[in-house]
């Protein structure tokens, strides 16, 4: 899949990047339609950094989003494929690579 990827600071790219997740108990696999920008992106652009967390490796932009569930994993009950959901992540699943 395609994603805008801040290579680092001031260096942003719109390139190919491995989409080989597989979706665990309790997740959904979301196609975004929409992806928005927001303050966080555009200080790691500009600054690099935002206090401790400091972009040291390729990071993808753009955490709140819209998009439509494509699947939906074991113990879910709430969603379904085909649902149209609006996203913002705020709880980092720490053992992802992504
Ligand atoms: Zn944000």
């Amino acid at each position: 899949m395609k994603a805008v990827v801040l290579e680092k600071q001031h260096e942003i790219a719109v390139r190919e990047v491995e989409n080989d997740l597989v979706v665990g108990p309790g997740q959904l696999r979301i196609a975004p339609h929409t992806v928005g920008i927001c303050g966080s992106d555009v200080h790691y652009y500009t600054h690099g950094r935002i206090g401790r967390y400091v972009v040291e490796a390729p990071m993808i932009l753009g955490h709140e989003a819209s998009g439509t569930v494509l699947e939906v994993g074991e113990g879910v009950e709430d969603f379904a494929v085909g649902d149209r959901v609006a996203m913002e992540p705020g709880v980092p699943d720490l053992s992802s690579r992504a």
